[in-house]
């Protein structure tokens, strides 16, 4: 018998291995779910039977057989549908991307596939990455399993939902602002944005190139090191993917020892106006509890703060202009190719964009011109060195920063449409850590049970997900 809500992937593989379940027993159990579950949540796209029983019928086959299995053997994932998956539709969530088939494996599919993962299906998200609710996906709004009247995050609300609604073990999303972080926290699950770098962006479709990862979502801390451990690494396919980086085995099994002799710094700056009663009492009790267990912690400032989000609101739209700009109706769009070029340009980005990716084009285009581009790009970039700035002085005195990840609980469809404005003060906490390029991790604040889950998030220097993750395993084993 599979219980999909006890089970993680430490515990999966373990059983598969005693072979005291089958990986196509696994796959099926999870299929049923989403088949029964999925018409209410509304966390895929597109599902994939016949090729996700198949990889499993192989890996049993190799169980039996006796050979080697890869440490991903048998995790059936969901994955964001800006992945792209040879031979599937990549959609991101845009009408422009509607018929749009992948010709290649993103390098983190390919990573995963050859370890053994189970791809069940593709996630909605918010169009092109952008927004925190995912009701700015082009096809249909995902509901969050904990409440169905209410958002799951975004941008990659479908991958949360699928691990929270136990219609995947671990799925893939992306994070250019938060796209990780704030849906695990709405969601109740973990999830990680690695160092930018850490993770190869090769097949992923781009919002912000320099802000873009690709990280997991998994239930538990363990098992995010776990799908972590498996996609990072070195590729020569994506130039800003590190080549001098290796992870060590404090990375899968911390010594909580050593964990114990780190210090955590709280940034005052993340505990203002904003923050909802409830967020501000669950990060109470996170903060008594590592201090009960005997932690250092240090109260520091992190003056930039504040201008992330602005900072954010410019380099982002900039960057995404000019990726978004090869969508003209030649390679990719709706409408054909018929008329004049610039009929043709009008007709494929007029209809197949939506309001807030033409929001973000015009803006980014705005602070790019040759009038605007040094009062506001180059300023931006200014100041984005300065929030960086922020970050390394406070990991001279402390290791790991502690906050919250969302400054709310997960709110209601519709509740933010309306204000562009209110639904971007979602990222305010989140978005720093991109700026910057450092590991953050969204983990779910315990004894919530019955009441809407709350998200805290932890951030370290770059390159050490290993502590991040095992102060997030020391939290969850004590
Ligand atoms: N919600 C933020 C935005 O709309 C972050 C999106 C993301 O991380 N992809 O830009």
């Amino acid at each position: 018998m599979i219980d999909p809500q006890s089970l993680t992937i430490k515990k999966l593989v373990d059983r598969l291995y005693k072979r005291e379940i089958s990986a196509v027993e696994v796959t099926e159990t999870y299929l049923s779910t989403i088949a029964e579950r999925d018409k209410d949540i509304g966390a895929y796209l597109s599902t994939e039977k016949e090729s996700a029983l198949g990889t499993a019928a192989r890996i049993d086959m190799d169980l039996r057989d006796g050979r080697e299995i890869g440490l991903m053997a048998g995790v059936p994932m969901a994955i964001k549908d800006n992945l792209l998956i040879k031979g599937r539709l990549a959609t991101a969530g845009s009408q422009i991307l509607k018929n749009y088939i992948a010709s290649y494996d993103a390098s983190v599919i390919r990573k995963l596939g050859v370890g053994g993962a189970i791809f069940l299906g593709k996630t909605n998200m918010d169009e092109f990455a952008m927004g925190s609710s995912t009701e700015n996906s082009s096809f249909k709004p995902t509901k969050n399993p904990q409440d169905l009247e209410r958002v799951p995050g975004g941008s990659s609300g479908g991958s949360a939902a699928a691990v929270a609604g136990d219609m995947a073990l671990a799925a893939l999303g992306s994070d250019t602002g938060g796209s990780i972080r704030q849906p695990a926290s709405l969601c109740g699950v973990v999830g990680l944005k690695p160092t930018y770098g850490a993770v190869s962006r090769y097949g992923l479709i781009a919002m912000a190139s320099s802000l873009d990862q690709i990280g997991p979502f998994t239930k538990t801390v363990e098992d995010a090191a776990i799908v972590f451990n498996a996609i990072a690494g070195h590729d020569p396919m994506d130039s800003t993917s590190n080549p001098f980086v290796s992870y060590g085995s404090d990375l899968l099994t911390p010594d909580f020892n050593k964990v114990k002799d780190l210090t955590i710094g709280i940034p005052e700056e993340y505990f203002g106006e904003g923050l909802d009663g409830e967020v501000a009492s669950s990060m109470t009790s996170v903060i008594s509890f590592f201090r009960s267990k005997g932690f250092k912690i240090k109260q520091v400032n992190m003056p930039h703060t504040r201008y992330g989000l602005s900072v954010y609101y410019i380099v982002m739209p900039a960057e995404a202009s000019t990726n978004l700009a090869r969508y003209e109706g030649v390679r990719y769009g709706v409408r054909g190719d018929a008329g004049s070029l610039k009929e043709i340009y009008f007709r494929n980005r007029g209809e197949g964009f939506g309001p807030e990716v033409k929001r973000r084009i015009v803006l980014g285009t705005f602070v790019l011109s040759a009038g605007y581009y040094d009062a506001y790009y180059l300023k931006a970039q200014k100041v984005r060195a300065l929030v960086k700035h922020d970050f390394e002085e406070a990991f001279e005195r402390v290791d790991v920063l502690l906050t919250p990840t969302a400054p709310t609980v997960a709110f209601k469809l519709g509740e933010k449409t309306q204000s562009p404005l209110e639904m971007y003060m979602s990222d305010i906490l989140t978005i720093p850590a991109n700026l910057a390029g450092i590991p953050a991790v969204s983990i779910p604040v315990r004894g919530r049970e019955g009441k809407l889950p709350v998200g805290f998030q932890l951030m370290g220097r770059p390159w050490r997900e290993a502590d991040i993750l095992g102060l997030g395993m020391y939290y969850e084993k004590n």
